[in-house]
């Protein structure tokens, strides 16, 4: 019998090296559940969440009927904080029943860890009720602008609107159990940090998976 695998959220601010953090676990084997990209599938044509959508927000965040304008709807949700708390109280439901999906798919081959990649799991608590552990990957405030302006080509002021959309910096580390610096430091220092925390790394994945 193997033990249930450790649920752990990762979370950090646009541009922290999130995305950076969960390719170097995914890289070790462990499974990796990406709620941006679940959010992404139930608003893109045909997604679940569309006719909930329009009932809520009408034609205006539409390009087509079934056609979300993702721009208008991201204008509106960042204009609009009460706009923002109606989107996220549709979607998450349905994000955390696509996630549980997942995570039962995944723990089928017994990992020693199921990664869960969570973009708003400190503005939205019930994420954490679901977890054993939270990992927060930090900068500084400038670095996550100039490394978004640099990866997206946005403003300065495009991304400092987005980050005052977070939740501060911190607020994210006071959920924190874990907490990674990813400030000038490389990408395999970045991978021997995660493996000083969590030495279920070093046991290749080939290794649960003949044990389960
Ligand atoms: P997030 O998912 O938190 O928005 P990413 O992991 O996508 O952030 O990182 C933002 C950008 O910064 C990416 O282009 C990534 O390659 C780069 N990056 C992240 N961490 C580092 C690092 N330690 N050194 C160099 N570039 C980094």
């Amino acid at each position: 019998m193997t033990q249930a695998a450790m649920r752990l959220g990762i979370t950090g601010g646009i541009g922290s090296g999130k995305s950076t953090v969960c390719a170097l676990l995914a890289d070790k084997g462990i499974p990796v559940i990406d709620a941006d990209a679940i959010s992404r599938a139930c608003t893109a044509p045909g997604g679940a969440a569309l006719p909930a959508i329009a009932q809520a927000f009408g034609d205006a965040v539409f390009e087509a009927p079934g056609i979300l304008n993702r721009d208008a709807m991201r204008a509106l949700v960042f204009d609009q904080p009460q706009a923002r708390a109606q989107l996220q109280a549709l979607l998450h439901p349905m994000i955390a029943v696509e996630i549980e999906r997942q995570a039962s798919q995944a723990a089928l081959a017994s990992p020693p860890c199921i990664a869960f990649d969570i973009p708003l799991l400190v503005e939205s608590k019930r994420w954490r009720t679901v977890l054993d552990r939270v990992l927060v990957v930090d900068c500084q405030a400038q670095t996550q602008i100039d490394r978004v302006m640099q990866r997206s080509g946005l403003t300065a002021e495009s991304v400092q609107k987005i980050m005052a959309a977070q939740s501060t910096r911190a607020a994210r580390l006071q959920c924190a159990d874990y907490v990674l610096f990813n400030e000038s430091v490389t990408i395999d220092e970045i991978g021997q940090q995660l493996a000083a925390i969590f030495p279920f790394l070093e046991i290749s994945s080939r290794h649960w998976k003949n044990s389960a």
